[in-house]
């Protein structure tokens, strides 16, 4: 079974979900031996911005240009396009082909287990074994499609959850500059229904005739018993209230391939 890989598309207008396609192929994630698909729900935390302009002191490589990551430890298999709250413990410095990727890990604020876990040390202790397999995954998922092992900084060791708040922090503030323009946002689509102040601001009738204009198609697909992403839609202005009102993801298969098309509804 091949995992779809998502992506938020900062690119298009609105940012819409799709997968991911590279050198005109369509990405799909990759099994990192023993593991199928992905070990958590991976998602990505709104109004944030891995900013490639700027390098980061600690890591010394740039951003990677997409919104900071997250990994739901929690027991719940979330939906795709599913929102949640989250508790910050920690996170890792992923160097993935040169450029800065943080991997923030979190817990769903619903899980039961969620009140034990409050620092990157409860993760060690509670699930052990957890930390070591998803450096392990970072560092080798790439390799099942020719690329090197990432590396990490701080040698792989995970950062605490004070560490990890100072980092999604900054990156809110990098994304604060994207979408105020104060920040070159290259070719990155920063049209939003929400943040009113941005000059990229636009109405909801205006972004529905942006909808309107793409192919919709209303398959629905699912891959169960495997952990899938959540998606935190909003990257660029987006919020809760609208993801929850306009967005919602569909798909249909065509050609033998996955085709992802996502819209407001
Ligand atoms: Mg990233």
């Amino acid at each position: 079974m091949l995992l779809l890989f998502l992506q938020i598309a900062t690119k298009d207008p609105l940012n819409p979900l799709k997968q991911d396609v590279k050198k005109g192929n369509l990405r799909y994630v990759s099994n990192v031996f023993p593991h199928k698909g992905y070990i958590w729900n991976y998602g990505a935390i709104p109004q944030t911005w891995e900013d490639p302009g700027h390098r980061d002191g600690d890591t010394g490589c740039c951003g990677d240009n997409d919104p900071i990551d997250i990994c739901d430890i929690g027991n719940k298999v979330c939906s795709r396009g599913e929102v949640i709250r989250v508790k910050v413990l920690g996170t890792l410095a992923l160097i993935d082909e040169g450029e800065t990727d943080w991997k923030v890990i979190v817990i769903n604020v619903e899980d039961p287990e969620a009140e034990d876990f409050n620092d990157i040390e409860d993760v060690r202790r509670l699930k052990p074994g957890f930390l070591q397999a998803t450096l392990d995954w970072f560092k080798m998922y790439k390799v099942p499609d020719g690329k090197p092992e990432n590396q990490f900084a701080f040698n792989g060791e995970f950062k605490n959850r004070d560490f990890a708040i100072k980092t999604i922090k900054d990156t809110h503030s990098f994304w604060k500059a994207l979408i105020s323009k104060k920040t070159d946002a290259g070719e990155l689509n920063c049209v939003n229904t929400c943040v009113s102040d941005s000059p990229f601001c636009v109405s909801g009738a205006q972004a529905k005739a942006i909808v309107d204009s793409v192919s919709v198609f209303y398959q629905l697909f699912c891959h169960t018993h495997t952990h899938t992403i959540i998606i935190v839609w909003g990257l660029f202005g987006f919020n809760y209230h609208a993801i929850a009102n306009y967005i919602k993801i569909t798909l249909t298969e065509e050609c033998g391939e996955s085709l992802i098309v996502s819209s407001m509804v």
